[in-house]
């Protein structure tokens, strides 16, 4: 029975693989933000599977389409014609920015990226990366190998020489101003030293694993025009924050500027696979492989991409998640606890920096543990994430409401009060 799986779960899975939780949740089903365990338990989800629900559970609009779908046609790959994968590549040339019109689908992120990134290889003959500390883009060989993320990066003999990284600059401490500089000194003597040999930069707009960190406003501008000098592409990774998660439909779009080679995924099927990356005529022409997953953008997975921007469309979700992002930061900012350092990110990607205090025993770890789990003995699922594991995630499906917000920090001040006592 059900009962049995948290234990089956340790006997037949690679023990490295953890759960949030000593005791997860065990769920069964899902109606938009709402998730509902074995017991029959509700919880309200602000977490989204990492970033992914961003229509909601089940969401009977877009499943609609895609169980018509299913039962029309699912799969042929891409060596044969279907609507589906051909009006969701010029939709997305729509609403991607600037000049990047053309697409490759794939299934997972981490494929995305390595496809962006042997796209760049071809275009500019070069190999070598430069990609930042605190960077998380994927689980393939050398997406682990740009990896800035110690407790996953992969650090191989293989391809390590060719791999740069540089640190990256916060937007919301005080020292911004000053790790800004540091970051752009750090790839400028990369460039002078090896740009010859350096085909991209890959950057996730803002870092979702590394702990929802935003850079300062001109930080891109300013890389994207030193890159430019050295010929080298600017992959920007919207794996996490890509369609409207961050009150943008793209994260890029706050810091204006349009990167050469644009990669998406979680939200685009909001629970169904598919991924993509993106560029302009000129450097797609690079791509000389002719080569195409076998299940990238398949029909099933492509009619429900397009009926999720509809729906995001319809529904405005990108105003959505800006308005109730604010909502719930301007919330999170006036909640008091010596644990919280700092309140971070934008539109409905925010993170809470935890830290320990003194005369308590425990990590900045443990007490966001804490929060976690008496959050969820609460009906809340809440994320965490960042270098330390010690910064609590707000990432809902962008369908949540005001209510919803307001019920979560009642629950959040409550818990915080416990901790002190
Ligand atoms: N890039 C970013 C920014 C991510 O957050 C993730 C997944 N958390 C990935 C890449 C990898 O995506 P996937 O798990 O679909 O391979």
């Amino acid at each position: 029975g059900p009962d049995n799986i948290v234990k089956k779960r340790k006997d037949y899975f690679f023990p490295a693989i953890a759960n949030f939780y000593e005791d997860p949740p065990q769920l069964v089903s899902g109606s938009m933000q709402y998730l509902e365990d074995h017991t029959g338990k509700r919880y309200l989800d602000f977490f989204a599977g990492v970033s992914v629900m961003n229509c909601g559970h089940s969401n009977a609009e877009i499943m609609k389409d895609t169980i018509e779908q299913l039962t029309k046609l699912q799969h042929t790959t891409t060596i044969y014609l279907t609507e589906p994968i051909v009006h969701l590549a010029e939709k997305l040339s729509e609403i991607l920015p600037g000049n990047i019109t053309r697409t490759f689908f794939c299934v997972t992120g981490s494929e995305a990226n390595e496809g962006a990134l042997a796209l760049a290889r071809m275009h500019t003959n070069k190999s070598g990366i430069i990609a930042l500390q605190g960077g998380l883009h994927g689980r393939t060989h050398l997406t682990l190998s740009v990896t800035g993320i110690p407790m996953w990066r992969l650090d191989d003999e293989l391809v390590k020489e060719n791999i740069f990284f540089i640190d990256r600059p916060y937007a919301e401490n005080e020292t911004s101003e000053i790790s800004m500089e540091r970051s752009l000194q750090q790839l400028s003597t990369i460039l002078q030293k090896h740009g010859s040999d350096i085909g991209a930069l890959i950057i996730e707009p803002i870092q979702g694993n590394g702990g929802i960190v935003m850079y300062p406003s001109t930080f891109l501008k300013e890389v994207k025009q030193l890159l430019k000098q050295y010929g080298v592409l600017l992959i920007v990774d919207e794996v996490q924050t890509g369609y409207g998660r961050t009150g943008k439909m793209f994260a890029i779009e706050h810091y204006d500027i349009v990167p050469d080679i644009i990669v998406t995924a979680k939200a685009l099927g909001n629970g169904f696979p598919i991924s993509t990356f993106s560029t302009t005529d000129e450097i797609a022409k690079s791509f000389n492989k002719p080569s195409a997953s076998t299940f990238g953008g398949n029909a099933l997975a492509s009619q429900t991409a397009l009926s999720v921007l509809k729906y995001i469309h319809d529904q405005s979700l990108v105003e959505r998640a800006a308005q109730l992002g604010a909502y719930l930061k301007e919330k999170l900012l006036k909640l008091e606890s010596p644990f919280i350092q700092e309140i971070r990110g934008i539109g409905l990607m925010l993170g809470m920096q935890i830290q320990s205090n003194t005369g308590v025993e425990l990590t900045s770890a443990n007490v966001t543990d804490y929060i976690l789990e008496k959050m969820k003995e609460r009906g809340f699922l809440i994320g965490k994430n960042g270098l330390n594991r010690d910064v609590i995630a707000f990432q809902p499906p962008l369908v949540i409401t005001k209510e919803n917000i307001d019920e979560l920090i009642i629950h959040l001040e409550d818990v915080f009060t416990e901790l002190i006592r």
